[in-house]
Order: structure tokens, then sequence, then C-alpha cells
């Protein structure tokens, strides 16, 4: 099923990317209260709003990973884009945290810097478990959705066929429906 969401931790990487909605033009991260107010929902400790700097930061790096995605249907990955995740995660910090069953990352620092941690940590998980190359965004340019690629030869180019074609059918009906009403309005207008 293409519509489920991308497994263990990449799915927070997934729902990151997603928190800006191409097609509709929506943000979640657009303003430093509604990012603080999200941040919070997943977790983040914050002592206040976070700041303009570190909402820009953050949505730089959501947008780099969406670049970087475009990777995995085979393309080569602009140098520039590598570039731009080196230089915003220069300062997370990472601890190794061993135990008898092994080691695990942990994501260090406070507040953005703890989300953006977690966020890297999430992606060397599933590189290591060969998820990574499955999160994807849809190839249709008004959409970048990012979405998980369950198909057997992990050739999905879409978020799904489905969804994008829904989306696509629920777009043209709205305007049918708001060309009828302007059309409603000027012939009421007019009787
Ligand atoms: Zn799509």
């Amino acid at each position: 099923m293409a519509k489920e969401p991308a497994p263990g931790p990449l799915g927070e990487v997934q729902a990151f990317i997603n928190t800006r909605d191409v097609e509709e033009g929506s943000d979640v991260l657009a303003t430093a209260d509604s990012a603080t107010t999200w941040l919070r929902a997943r977790g983040v400790v914050l002592e206040g709003v976070i700041s303009e700097a570190e909402r820009e930061r953050v949505v730089d790096l959501r947008e780099a990973l969406r670049d970087l995605l475009e990777a995995h249907h085979g393309v080569a990955a602009d140098p520039g884009t590598g570039q731009r995740l080196d230089g915003l995660l220069a300062d997370v910090q990472l601890h190794p945290h061993l135990s008898s069953e092994g080691a695990t990352l942990v994501a260090g620092g406070r507040g953005v810097d703890t989300y953006l941690a977690r966020l890297a940590i999430g992606i060397v998980e599933a590189t290591v478990a060969g998820t990574w190359q499955r999160l994807k965004v849809c190839r249709v340019s008004t959409c970048r959705w990012a979405f998980y690629d369950h198909t057997k030869n992990a050739r999905g180019a879409w978020c799904s066929m489905r969804v994008c074609g829904t989306r696509a059918k629920a777009r043209a009906y709205r305007a049918r429906q708001a060309a009828a009403r302007v059309q409603l309005e000027t012939s009421g207008r007019r009787g």
C-alpha cells in the first residue's frame, strides 16, 4: 500500500518534509508560532517561541531534504544540496550510547538542535536498515509530497497514483464548483 507511512524513524523524516504541502501552498512551519507548536507536538522541549533564524534553519533543512530525495529516483543529486545539508547540520550533536545490545545514537543539544539531531539519527538508522533509498518525493513537480516507496522493485515515482489522481480530481471539482458559483452569483445579480 503506497499510502502507508515510512517505517520506524524514517516516518518522522517523512512527516517533517510533508509539513509543507507544495500543491496546496500551505506550510505548517510558515511562522515561528506555528513551527513552535508543531515542534512541541513532536516532543521537542522549547523554552519559548523559536526565533525566526531557527525557523528558517528548520525550513532550509526541510527543503534541502526534499531536494536530496529527488536523487532516489535515480537522478544525480545536486552537489550543492549536500553542501547545504552539511552546513545546516554542522552544529548538531550526536552521542553514541553503548550497551550489551549494541550501539545507538542519542540526540544531543537543545531545542531545535535536538530535533535536527533526531532527524539525522533517523536517516542514519534508515541507511543501515536499507530503507532510506525508498523515501522519495513525488515526481509530479506541483506535488513533491514525501512518500515511502513500497513497490517490489522500488521504482515508484508518484506519492500514489490513486492519491495524486484523487487530488487532481478534487482540484478540478473545486475549480468547477467555484466557476459555477461565480456564474450563479452573476446571473443572480442580473435577476
Ligand atoms: Zn504526488
